[in-house]
């Protein structure tokens, strides 16, 4: 999955990117949203752009050569070695099989081609042909790759066909990366936040498994048991997927709306009060972004007592 941290803080930025051989040119935060969401398909071939925003390298031109585990150069040798001792002793076997599927056949690139022009993407791992790149050479990014890695079965990344959930699977990405290896850094910060809210409502182990297995129907399915309908789960997928394209606060503020309710949901049906974690109403507190955030709560409460009242009667 592709890195976009530095065109993330230009939000006007136009995307280009390959769709039958055409450039599609995709204005970002000028709501067209749902037409840049397919410029992340893993089905499309994806692009490298300059800091004037021509492309540079289609992925396929990128990955020239054949690519070889043997191009890892020292320092990510030991990167990689020690990513794999933490996955070993941290994460169950049973989620291990990607990893252990993908790991003997990667292709790993050094960086030899003129990385130093490339914006916005500081590691890229190609789900389809299991080709890897880490241009900062940098540990975090390494590590971030690797997750992704091992969550991938040459279909989906984690949560995601490359066409939705991306920004759920790159928050859980670095949600684990950073829970591996706590150190300062880290990428997708509302991202993770988002998944530490989903987190305390379905539960730390029924994610992960999600993620390693590729479920993604697994977690709706959960999320609609306890809030809403289809409709609404996928609206909150789409959200998360538009945000992390935009990082636009406003979308931001409709995700924490959604939270909100999905939390109070999951609290009343697990005890019948209105009490969430603190930390979990902080979390959404900042995102909400907004100065109503108490009326946005006696809303929500009002209304899910409504809906429950009502399900009684009826
Ligand atoms: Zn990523």
């Amino acid at each position: 999955m592709k890195h976009y941290k530095l065109i993330h803080k230009n939000k006007n930025v136009e995307y280009k990117n390959y769709k039958n051989g055409n450039i599609l040119k995709l204005k970002i935060g000028l709501g067209i949203l749902s037409v840049s969401l397919t410029a992340f398909s893993i089905a499309n071939p994806e692009v490298f752009i300059d800091n004037t925003q021509n492309v540079i390298y289609t992925v396929n031109e990128f990955f020239s050569d054949s690519g070889n585990i043997e191009n890892l150069d020292t320092t990510n040798q030991e990167y990689l070695k020690e990513f794999e001792n933490k996955l070993y002793s941290n994460i169950p076997s049973q989620y291990l099989k990607n990893y252990n599927n993908n790991i003997n056949n990667l292709k790993y690139y050094n960086n030899n081609n003129d990385l130093n022009k490339i914006v916005g993407t500081s590691g890229y791992y190609d789900v389809k042909t299991n080709r890897m790149v880490n241009i900062l050479s940098n540990r975090h990014v390494i590590f971030h790759e690797l997750m992704h890695m091992a969550s991938s079965n040459g279909k989906y990344c984690g949560f995601s066909n490359g066409k939705t959930a991306i920004g759920l699977t790159e928050g859980y990405t670095e949600y684990l990366v950073k829970f591996l290896f706590p150190d300062k850094y880290i990428g997708y910060p509302k991202e993770v936040q988002i998944i530490k809210i989903l987190n305390s409502i379905i539960g730390e182990e029924k994610i992960m498994q999600y993620y390693f297995t590729n479920n993604l129907e697994g977690l709706k399915k959960d999320l609609i048991s306890i809030y809403g309908t289809q409709k609404d789960v996928d609206n909150l997928i789409k959200l998360i997927d538009n945000y992390n394209i935009t990082n636009d606060d406003k979308i931001l503020s409709e995700i924490a709306q959604l939270l909100l309710k999905y939390c109070y949901s999951h609290q009343q049906k697990q005890e019948s009060n209105f009490e969430i974690d603190t930390n979990i109403r902080i979390f959404i507190y900042n995102m909400y972004n907004n100065d109503n955030f108490n009326e946005l709560e006696e809303n929500v409460k009002e209304e899910i007592t409504n809906s429950n009242s009502q399900k009684k009667f009826n």
